[in-house]
């Protein structure tokens, strides 16, 4: 295995592969008109392209591999996809984000076949809210489903929460309730701008570091990161079960921890996932015999991914949504 690094010095075991552009949520950050193809209905990346596509970024250092979208259950075919990831040479952890709409009827077949590590959205734990943000009446059925997903035995079982200002940022007491039982890590996520929701952002942006300051105040306290770790800044208390991770893309060492490449839906290649443009794997993902051109590319790719994003700067590339590269 030949493990590239960037110019920066960085590795990168972590893949976050979106498999669908597709979401039959409506969340108000991401797609708040609900799911429309621009132009004719995208083709997806079919297994053979994604089998080809893991075999590569293995044997460049891939060893986690994030399954998302849009919406990755809406792929009839996604036991196959986890069952392709989980048994790609190189793999040891098939992780997969879903907003958990088919997850208490699919569980069991998908850790069958190799899931490993669960993230799901819940962005309130208030039924009338949650109906609200995502458009959807579903929170209980979702919640009892990542209470089976930890009795299962998962390696790891994470809720992501977006913060929103006067939507759920005064939800914290809720929160830490529902985890002090429940070895469960919750994610709060930092709203990021992106080119479709400028106006929500300004309405509902709220720092990250304001709920970390209360969190410390209350005891939790910062843990050391792993090397194939995401970008959260993990927190644990002694009294609780679970764990909270904050994760804060306008920090200012958000990027230079970063250990994680993108490929869209249709096989785009996206270095930053605020990145300007994405180049096409996909001519080199049609036969076995391409495997050497594919890997060559992704060493010269590599090359050219930039220090940080331009966030700070109102860049948002060529982001509409989170849904359109896999957040
Ligand atoms: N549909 C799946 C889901 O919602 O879990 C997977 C894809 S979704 C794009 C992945 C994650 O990105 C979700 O946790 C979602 O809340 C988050 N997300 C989407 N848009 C965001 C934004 N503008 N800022 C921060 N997080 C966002
Ligand atoms: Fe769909 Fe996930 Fe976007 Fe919500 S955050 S609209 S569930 S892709």
């Amino acid at each position: 295995m030949a493990e590239l690094a960037d110019r920066f010095g960085r590795r990168f075991p972590y893949l976050r592969l979106s498999i669908i552009d597709a979401c039959n949520f409506r969340c108000s950050y991401c797609l708040p008109e609900g799911y429309r193809a621009a132009g004719a209905r995208p083709r997806w990346l079919e297994l053979d392209e994604i089998a080809r596509l893991l075999r590569a970024f293995a044997r460049a250092g891939m060893r986690k591999v994030r399954i998302t979208g849009g919406e990755p259950s809406l792929r009839r075919d996604l036991t196959d996809v986890l069952r392709i990831a989980a048994t790609t040479p190189g793999v040891s952890t098939v992780a997969m984000t879903t907003n958990g709409s088919v997850l208490r009827r699919r569980l069991a077949e998908w850790h069958a076949a190799g899931l490993g590590a669960l993230n799901v959205s819940v962005d309130s734990l208030d039924r009338a809210r949650f109906h609200a943000i995502t458009g959807r009446d579903g929170l209980d059925d979702i919640l009892a489903a990542v209470d089976e997903a930890t009795a299962l035995g998962l390696r790891a079982v994470k809720l992501n929460a977006v913060l929103l200002r006067g939507v759920n940022d005064d939800e914290l007491p809720a929160w830490l309730d529902w985890l002090r039982g429940r070895p469960v890590g919750l994610r709060f996520i930092e709203l990021m701008q992106t080119g479709d929701n400028l106006d929500y952002f300004r309405r509902h942006h709220v720092r990250a570091e304001v709920l970390e300051a209360r969190l410390q105040q209350a005891g939790w306290v910062l843990r050391p990161r792993a090397p194939d770790a995401g970008p959260a800044r993990e927190y644990a208390h002694p009294d609780y079960a679970g764990r909270i991770g904050i994760i804060a893309p306008y920090s200012r060492d958000f990027c230079a921890g970063c250990n994680r490449l993108r490929v869209t839906s249709t096989g785009d290649l996206r270095l930053c996932l605020f990145g300007d443009a994405g180049i096409s794997l996909r001519p080199l993902l049609q036969h076995d015999a391409q495997q050497d051109e594919l890997f060559a590319l992704l060493a010269t790719q590599l090359g050219l991914k930039k220090a940080a994003h331009g966030l700070h700067q109102g860049d948002t590339g060529a982001t509409p949504h989170l849904a359109s590269v896999g957040g």
